[in-house]
């Protein structure tokens, strides 16, 4: 097994599979196939999920641990730079992956446990005006193991369980599907780190046919909607991705969503002043959330997130003022929208997801 700094080469490929995107039924057929009886899969299984490679796995013996290092490669991430938030020790991490290329992941302390948000993707194409991750564009999708990979070697840095995760680090998790899917799967499986589907939740720009697969997968996880503007012109304007899919089809596919899984979906809105702040798109929001997911039956909780906008450099944007955030959100909650503003963590170390290794790249570029 190759070590852990070993990097492959630009351009190599590597015939050999990723341990660690394996289920454990996979595994255990492997076992079978190359004579070896299936209790060894039982044995690797849980350390692997722990974060240690099966170079160091003295249980294993050295014929078991050739064959491994023949059919696969094991590589967690490693931790680049690492910095930690003075004011509400919020950890952000810039992972290495073993090419060479890095994702952010940012792990959050609260009272009922530490929360990890991940990256699905390096880099993101989806363009929306105001993201870090999306400047540059997407460079390529995570394998399962190294969305799972995150959370394993956060967990092993901080010497503390993780218990829930939030895919909304760099990427669009439903531009990445299967491999998404995945390590929904690995994450929860009770051999490894058993953290269940309601304790993680995924955010996407809106990509209606993903929506609509998720539906059908039945993992009781959180959906997050970035919305971010109530109509389709403002919306269009920050986020490329409703010229695709409107905002009449996106609330559509969430009524769909959310009669097929009985699932709350939380809303995020980022203000952003003077483009989607004002009391007027306040009251557009309530009119269009309210119209679109509370027609029938009147039944549908709904929950938007207000997010002041993180002012990256190069998109130019402002923040909204204290004011005019709790100005919306007031208009919000009075037409029975229940509005949280989203409380800031970390904002000493750039913790909103992308900035890091958007500066580690012009770094590097300059
Ligand atoms: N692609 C997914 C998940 C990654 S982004 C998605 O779009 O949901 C996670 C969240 O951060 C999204 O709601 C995104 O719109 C928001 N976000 C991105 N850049 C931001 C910024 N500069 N300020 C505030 N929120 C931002």
């Amino acid at each position: 097994m190759e070590t852990r700094i070993q990097r492959l080469e630009e351009g190599a490929t590597d015939p050999r599979r990723e341990l660690l995107s394996l289920l454990p039924g996979e595994l255990e057929e492997w076992m079978l196939s190359v004579g070896e009886p299936k209790y060894r899969a039982k044995q690797l299984f849980p350390q692997l999920h722990r974060g240690v490679a099966p170079e160091e796995m003295t249980n294993l013996g050295k014929r078991l641990q050739q064959k491994l290092q023949d059919a696969f490669w094991y590589h967690l991430p490693v931790v680049e730079r690492k910095l930690v938030s003075s004011l509400d020790g919020t950890v952000k991490y810039l992972f290495g992956l073993r090419d060479g290329n890095c994702v952010e992941s940012v792990v959050m302390k609260y009272r009922h446990g530490n929360t990890i948000c991940i990256s699905s993707q390096v880099g993101c194409r989806m363009g929306c005006k105001f993201c870090a991750s999306t400047i540059g564009g997407r460079v390529r999708d995570l394998t399962p193991g190294e969305l799972l990979g995150q959370v394993l070697a956060a967990q092993k840095d901080c010497g503390e369980r993780i218990s829930n995760i939030v895919m909304m680090g760099i990427g669009e998790p439903l531009d990445n599907y299967d491999n998404v899917i995945r390590f929904l799967h690995l994450v929860n499986c009770e051999e490894g780190i058993c953290i269940g589907y309601r304790h993680i939740s995924l955010s996407t720009c809106g990509l209606v046919e993903g929506i609509e697969r998720l539906m059908r997968e039945e993992l009781p996880i959180t959906l997050s909607i970035s919305l971010h503007a109530p109509d389709d012109e403002t919306r269009s304007a920050i986020m490329p991705i409703n010229r695709r899919y409107g905002v009449d089809a996106l609330l559509d596919v969430c009524r769909r969503y959310y009669g097929a899984t009985g699932r709350r979906i939380s809303f995020e809105y980022t203000l952003i002043a003077g483009k989607n702040d004002s009391p007027a798109s306040a009251q557009k929001l309530a009119q269009v959330l309210n119209g679109k997911l509370r027609s029938r039956q009147d039944t549908m909780p709904i929950h938007v997130n207000l997010i002041p906008v993180n002012e990256v450099t190069e998109a130019g944007f402002r923040k909204s003022s204290k004011e005019a955030v709790l100005a919306f959100a007031r208009v919000l909650e009075s037409r029975g929208i229940r509005a949280t503003v989203r409380r800031t963590l970390g904002s000493d170390i750039n913790a909103s997801c992308g900035q890091l290794r958007r500066e580690t790249l012009s770094s590097e570029e300059s």
